[in-house]
């Protein structure tokens, strides 16, 4: 749990537990694998066991429940970033009861669930029917293959708000056929970091911007993450050249991702869907 989370589009993170396992090329560098290794803890995979918290933890959503009611804001809840809420193992269903139950109990936090399993949304989750109005339903379309597999499966839910994360972002990825229909509201896009951080070709990016402009969908631009564009800051030792499906050849710099930074085309991406 962490009240005013650093990740950008949220105000803050909250994990029913911990532990998950691996699904498709964007989990290759899972930082939450490595974040709970550095913790000492072995949690990912099919036989790992899960992590599990006291009461207490599950308390912090209604002190920020409140605080958002007092301040008159609706927060959004980052939903999970140590697992996915939607992973298919029986021994996690008490916990997701319980958080069906804290969301209820939570009506001034917009939920956000971001799985890479929405297929195993409908058998789970008791609002797949009929939307509920503080929970926001996405999933992760890092390349067109996986795009094309789980948004047909998010949008056969029911949601407030059905958004995506492409992120790390590994190939073009044409939305349009969902975006045109408004089945999708919200887009985040970026690059990955991590020492092993794999390059997203800025056209990539630019094409996910230029797609919700021409649909009226808020787009946000998270990060560049390790590998940034050569005109964003000074060179460094390590360059490396790549083409796009287009053939058109960018030239990218490794950078810390603060330095990268988040500024596409001389402009920052902030939107967000209307809460
Ligand atoms: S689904 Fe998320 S938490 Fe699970 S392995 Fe993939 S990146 Fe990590």
């Amino acid at each position: 749990m962490a009240k005013d989370s650093g990740i950008e589009w949220t105000h803050h993170t909250f994990n029913p537990w911990w532990g998950c396992v691996k699904l498709s090329p964007a989990c290759a560098h899972c930082y939450a694998e490595t974040w709970a290794r550095r913790v000492g803890m072995d949690l990912w995979g099919g036989d790992a066991p899960r992590r599990f918290f006291t009461e207490q933890h599950w308390h912090g959503p209604i002190k920020w429940n409140a605080e958002a009611e007092r301040q008159g804001i609706r927060a959004r809840v980052f939903c999970a970033s140590m697992a996915d809420v939607f992973e298919p193992r029986t021994d996690l269903d008490f916990w997701r009861e319980k958080l069906w139950a804290l969301i209820e109990k939570t009506p001034h936090l917009d939920w956000l669930l971001l799985t890479k399993r929405p297929g195993h949304i409908k058998h789970v989750y008791p609002w797949a029917r009929q939307a509920r109005q503080n929970v926001w339903l996405g999933t992760t379309a890092e390349n067109q293959r996986w795009a094309d597999r789980r948004i047909e499966r998010l949008i056969a839910v029911d949601a407030r708000v059905r958004f995506l994360s492409c992120e790390p972002l590994l190939s073009a990825v044409d939305l349009e056929r969902w975006l045109k229909r408004d089945q999708i509201g919200w887009v985040i896009a970026g690059g990955e970091s991590g020492g092993a951080a794999r390059p997203t070709h800025p056209n990539w990016i630019r094409s996910l911007r230029d797609q919700c402009t021409k649909f009226r969908v808020p787009f946000h631009f998270k990060q560049w993450g390790h590998w940034g564009p050569e005109f964003q800051g000074a060179a460094t030792a390590k360059m490396i050249e790549l083409q796009d499906e287009t053939g058109s050849l960018e030239r990218l710099t490794w950078r810390p991702k603060k330095l990268s930074g988040r500024i596409l085309d001389g402009h920052t991406h902030d939107g967000y869907p209307r809460a």
